[in-house]
Parts: structure tokens; sequence; C-alpha cells
């Protein structure tokens, strides 16, 4: 659904099947201090279809840049970025972490990997995904070697070969691109365009058609 007169039209034309969107709007707007049926029929709500606006869309990622360091605050279990963690090369692996009654927290060396840029990249991207994976399984799909298993959620890897292809997403992980803060805290998002890359990969299909 579009802003305006689309809205306008779709709801004409689909009233029952759009007033099922509706109601999901409505259950996880997290905005109580606007009109509801404004936001809906005046498409203010495609304007954060991003995810900012949604109930639950806490942010679990708090990065602190130091001189020497950098520290990232994460909310989530340590177990996820262990498993997370197999990914990267060990043999470059700098970061030190410390679990904490809300999560843990990662401190790696800010001279490090300020002279190696593809380490800073790799090292955030597993970050990202330590926060906010959710086991969407696109990671899985993008695993050459099927190291990634998600069993109910769930994440283990094993024999991983550090080929980084599971990090040839937005961001590492595209729950963590899609809802993402802005840093410095500013208001300005990206849109639900930046999921693009979930779509079926050209190869994928390739390889189906192929086998
Ligand atoms: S895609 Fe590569 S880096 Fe990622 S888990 Fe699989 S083998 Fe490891
Ligand atoms: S894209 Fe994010 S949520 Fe999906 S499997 Fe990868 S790390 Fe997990």
């Amino acid at each position: 659904m579009g802003g305006g007169k689309s809205c306008y039209i779709e709801y004409k034309n689909y009233t029952e099947e759009i007033k099922l969107f509706h109601t999901i709007i409505e259950k996880f707007n997290s905005r109580k201090n606007i009109n509801l049926s404004d936001k809906i029929s005046k498409g203010m709500w495609s304007a954060r279809k991003n995810g900012r606006d949604l109930l639950g869309n806490q942010n679990k990622y708090l990065e602190t840049r130091k001189e020497s360091y950098i520290q990232v605050d994460i909310i989530n279990t340590i177990q996820i970025f262990n498993e997370w963690n197999k990914t990267l090369n060990t043999e470059h692996n700098t970061i030190n972490v410390e679990e904490n009654k809300n999560g843990f927290s990662v401190k790696f060396n800010n001279y490090i990997i300020s002279n190696n840029p593809f380490l800073s990249k790799s090292i955030h991207f597993l970050l990202h995904k330590s926060a906010y994976c959710v086991g969407c399984k696109v990671c899985e799909a993008n695993c050459t070697t099927g190291a990634i298993k998600f069993v109910n959620n769930t994440i283990t890897i094993n024999n991983c070969i550090h080929c980084k292809k599971c990090y040839e997403i937005d961001s590492g992980c595209l729950l963590y691109h899609s809802l993402r803060f802005p840093s410095g805290g500013g208001s300005n998002m990206k849109s639900i365009n930046t999921l693009s890359n979930h779509a079926p990969k050209s190869e994928w299909l390739n390889d189906l058609f192929e086998k």
C-alpha cells in the first residue's frame, strides 16, 4: 500500500483484506501520541515502514568509540555471539568479550582495525548478527558448506571455513539493517528497500534449475 490516493483506492476495492493490515498496524504501533486512524488513512505509517515505530523494536546495539578502543554493548545472549564468532577467522580475532546482566559487552582495539578496514567491517557485521539474529535463515541459505543450522531459531555453526558468504548481505544481518537506529541519535532512517537483498539470488535459482 502507498499513501493518499492509492491507499483510498485499495481500501475501497479490497476493504476486508486491507482491514487485516490495519489491525496489524494498530496492534504493533508504538506511537501512542498520534491519531491512529489518520496515520493509517493518510498513509503516514508507510513513511516509517522500516519498523522504527513498531512495538518491541528495542535498540540492542550501542557502540561507543574511544581513542584506543571501540566498545559495543549488546542486549542478547552471549551464546549467539559464541556461535557467530566461529565465522570470524580466529587468527585475526582481537576482540574481548564480557558477559553482563543485560547481555554482553565487546571491546576491540581501535588501532588494529583502523589499519584493517576488512577486519573492521567483519567485526561489525559479526556484532550486528550477534545483536539481532532471529534465525530468518538467509545466512543459512547463503552458507556454501552447510555450516549454519537453525533449529527452533537456535543457531549452531560447525565446520565453518571462514568464506564469509554469510557476510554478503547488508550490514551482515537483514534484521539489523532494516531496524537499525541512526548513529549520532538522528531520526533519519532507511526504508524497507533496505531489504532488497532478501529476494532469492540468481545463483540460488541457477543452482536449483541445474540440479
Ligand atoms: S558462509 Fe562461510 S563463513 Fe559463513 S558459516 Fe558458512 S562457511 Fe562459515
Ligand atoms: S540475516 Fe540476520 S536474522 Fe537472518 S539468519 Fe542472518 S544473522 Fe540471522
